[in-house]
């Protein structure tokens, strides 16, 4: 398409264009521009989007426009897996709706809630929430659902893989028939589609995940080491000054934090971030890490998603992920906004079928580098051997079966 669509064609009120200019906004993501008139004329939406395509905005601006009068009664109520998204959606409420009446409140477990019923108490049109907290304050009978008018859940495959689903079914139960309801997701596992499917009537759907482009700009190279070997190999990788920013993933929280307490060891400043942690812990690594403060941040898929980090310049998958769409959401992660990013992986013997199913997925071969840590074993891994043993296969690689350790090789592959 030639054209570009602005801001200005949408027709958004005189306060919500005042509020993008603010931001300097002038032309809308591609899922801005196809959702925002349906939604503006009150239609419920499937989009398949992920962090970073600026779905937050595209449902934030059509709520808000509709909403009509602040009532201080909870009109809309939006879903978020993680407490770091739940607050990035407040933000964008408050950045939106900043020429507007409405007040919003965001809800979420892992703190006291004293001050989020009192925020409820005093009054609130917009409640931004995690499940499992807002389950426990419907239960307790400290909000109601019974005003909302649009319903939000983001990031439905996530929630699914953090086990919300039974959560969010008993959430869904509490709302009027009568509403607007939005389900994003950026990937579509059969569960995700039947709770669309429950959720929504007669949806317009948008999708804007052209994976594969998004893939291609990234550079992506493959390390085969035994999983003993890693740390040394991380350090290894990270003796390079040009990794200035670098987002760690492993599957785990206490593989994240020993990774985190090996690196500080050896004077690599680097944080960790998971679920365990408190928020303000989080809150502080994510700014240090930002700042440049900190040069390494190893975190999980779960505590990794939504946060929006400019500005990373390597990816390194410590742990490949066992779902192929992990892959492509944690290596995304460093091409943002056009810019060009480097994705490295380690593979160790028994991750050898993950990375089979990555490559089916993204179509292509990832090239294998040599280096002084490089493992045959693992490259060759076939049948059992290629796969996690089957009763560690969700903890870290600690006890897992002894591997024979292969030698060490400087040849270029
Ligand atoms: P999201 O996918 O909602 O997390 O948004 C990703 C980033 O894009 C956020 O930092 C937004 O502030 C930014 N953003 C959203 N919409 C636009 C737009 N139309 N123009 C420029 N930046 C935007």
């Amino acid at each position: 398409m030639d054209h570009k669509v602005t801001f200005k064609q949408l027709k958004l009120l005189p306060e919500l264009e005042r509020a993008l200019e603010k931001q300097k906004y002038t032309i809308p993501t591609p899922i801005q521009e196809k959702a925002i008139p349906s939604l503006l004329e009150g239609k419920d939406l499937i989009g398949i989007a992920q962090t970073g395509t600026g779905k937050t905005a595209a449902f934030v601006l059509p709520i808000l426009q509709r909403m009509k009068q602040p009532s201080n009664k909870v009109k809309a109520l939006v879903l978020a897996p993680t407490r770091e998204l739940a607050a990035q959606i407040g933000e964008s409420f408050a950045a939106y709706g900043e020429f507007l009446k409405f007040r919003h409140t965001t809800i979420f477990g892992g703190v006291g809630q004293g001050k989020q019923v009192q925020a409820i108490r005093q009054g609130v049109d917009i409640v931004i929430a995690t499940p499992g907290r807002l389950l426990d304050l419907i239960n307790q009978r400290k909000l109601s659902l019974s005003d909302v008018e649009f319903f939000v859940l983001d990031e439905a495959d996530r929630m699914l893989d953090m086990g919300f689903i039974p959560d969010i079914k008993k959430i869904i139960s509490q709302l009027p028939n009568h509403r607007q309801s939005l389900f994003f997701s950026a990937t579509m596992p059969s569960q995700v589609n039947e709770l669309a499917k429950r959720l929504l009537k007669n949806p317009v759907h948008v999708e804007v995940t052209p994976q594969a482009t998004t893939v291609e700009k990234i550079e992506q190279r493959i390390f085969f080491v035994d999983t003993q070997e890693k740390e040394q190999l991380l350090r290894y990788i990270l003796n390079q000054k040009h990794l200035t920013s670098v987002l760690v993933f492993t599957r785990t929280k206490h593989k994240a934090n020993k990774v985190a307490q090996f690196l500080t060891k050896h004077k690599i400043s680097s944080d960790a971030i998971h679920g365990n942690k408190s928020q303000g812990a989080r809150t502080q690594a994510i700014r240090n890490f930002k700042t440049g403060k900190v040069r390494v941040l190893v975190a999980t898929d779960i505590a990794a998603r939504g946060i929006d980090i400019d500005n990373i310049s390597h990816v390194i998958n410590f742990e490949l992920p066992n779902e192929p769409e992990s892959y492509v959401h944690r290596i995304g992660r460093t091409a943002r906004a056009g810019a060009e990013g480097t994705a490295y992986s380690f593979c160790a013997a028994e991750e050898r079928s993950y990375l089979n199913s990555i490559e089916k997925l993204i179509k292509q071969k990832i090239e294998v580098i040599s280096h002084p840590h490089h493992s045959d074993a693992a490259q060759t891994a076939v049948g059992s051997a290629s796969k996690p043993p089957p009763k560690y296969n969700r903890r870290s690689n600690r006890h897992a079966r002894p591997q024979k350790k292969s030698k060490r090789s400087f040849r270029r592959r």
